[in-house]
């Protein structure tokens, strides 16, 4: 890519940030600072690149798609991450959420269900030079049990319920982020552990594409 193609991105993503996060309230500043710092456009094919920055999620391929950047920002602010945690995320997608954690978090354990997927997101990610994300293919509904228990959980896609095995590898204290609700549309749930107490809030209505696994929906 050229330079000036890299500078005029970098001012598109300064009006996103400014036009979609600022004015709704993300005000985490960690989380801005990695929104502008990562190359939304990487993550998308081609063709869809001039789009990276709009106000709307995009298609990634098999049926799959990348989140609206407000969807991202504020799945991660609920998270308050620090620097020093141990995240897993379930569905990688194109891996730009995955390069966005990486940069606020110690480590990232990312697992999605889609071999074609998983192997472009490990490029995208090697080309913003995110080395501190692991990728598997496998059920994310199943966790990662090697390498909990996890400091915070991101789920990116929608399932009927939370799954007990994601529970079950959350840290005390932890804290989880899972849409929650039908195929169609789901609630953004916030699950806090603490001193052995688990407390759920429901927070705003998104559409998610579908988490499809053994304690998620049937495909
Ligand atoms: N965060 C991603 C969102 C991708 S869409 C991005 O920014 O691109 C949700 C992803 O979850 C899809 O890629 C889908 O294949 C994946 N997925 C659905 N069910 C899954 C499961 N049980 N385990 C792992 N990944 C799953």
């Amino acid at each position: 890519m050229k330079l000036s193609d890299l500078k005029r991105y970098a001012k598109v993503r300064e009006r996103m940030i400014r036009e979609q996060l600022l004015s709704r309230n993300i005000t985490d500043q960690r989380v801005l600072e990695a929104m502008a710092g990562i190359p939304r456009h990487i993550f998308v094919e081609e063709a869809l690149e001039s789009q990276a920055y709009g106000d709307f999620p995009l298609p990634i391929g098999e049926g799959q798609t990348i989140s609206q950047p407000y969807i991202v920002a504020l799945m991660t602010q609920m998270l308050s991450l620090q620097g020093s945690e141990k995240v897993l995320e379930v569905g990688t997608g194109c891996g730009y959420q995955t390069a966005i954690l990486a940069r606020l978090a110690e480590t990232v354990y990312s697992v999605e269900r889609i071999k074609k997927l998983l192997a472009r997101a490990r490029i995208n990610l090697d080309r913003v030079q995110c080395f501190n994300a692991l990728c598997k293919v496998d059920d994310g509904t199943l966790g990662w049990p090697e390498n909990g228990p996890y400091d915070a959980i991101m789920v990116t896609a929608g399932g009927p319920e939370i799954p007990a095995a994601l529970l079950e590898q959350l840290a005390d204290p932890g804290i989880m982020v899972i849409p929650v609700g039908d195929r169609i549309s789901q609630q953004l749930t916030r699950i806090v552990k603490m001193n052995g107490q688990i407390t759920h809030e429901a927070g705003e209505s998104v559409r998610f594409v579908n988490l499809i696994g053994r304690q998620g929906w049937q495909e």
